[in-house]
């Protein structure tokens, strides 16, 4: 696996151990090139997905890139990393299962956002504010006034 900070190929596994309920094996690995550390998940993936964009581009679904989106909405928030992991997961599994190889960009914004929606409210806020590309406060304002009558509900 090739080191992130510094691209040196030769790492090594220093520890290794099950993860969210044995659904991965996280393993922490060193790079003695620059020292340093970091964690890798092995999973197993059902099937291939492709992600299809808006502009009708497609690529390869990248669990990471979902995942990174999702810690950066839930930084701070006093949501264990553990729940946060098995929501990505949940996610991953509800794609999986959708009985299609290509999904839309569209389609998994809108699951991310149904979920944290349901997990953390500024999680949610956060994330929405991203994906829906919000360009000045007022867009802001908009979502937050109409996500209120939806919080009333729930109550
Ligand atoms: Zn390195």
């Amino acid at each position: 696996m090739r080191c992130p900070f510094c691209g040196n190929i030769d790492t090594q596994v220093k520890d290794s151990r099950p993860a969210e309920d044995h659904v991965s094996i996280r393993r922490r690995r060193f790079c003695p090139a620059c020292g340093g550390r970091f964690t890798t998940y092995e999973r197993v993936q059902l099937r291939d997905l492709v992600v299809v964009k808006s502009s009708g581009k497609r690529e390869d679904f990248d669990r990471s890139k979902m995942e990174r989106s999702i810690r950066i909405a839930m930084q701070k928030r006093p949501i264990e990393p553990e729940r946060i992991d098995q929501m990505i997961s949940g996610i991953v599994r509800r794609l999986e299962s959708m009985g299609e190889t290509d999904i839309p960009s569209k389609v998994i914004g809108e699951i991310v956002m149904e979920t944290l929606a349901r997990i953390d409210t500024v999680g949610y806020v956060r994330f929405a504010s991203v994906y829906k590309n919000f360009q000045e406060a007022g867009d802001f304002d908009r979502f937050v006034a109409e996500l209120r009558p939806k919080v009333r509900e729930d109550e």
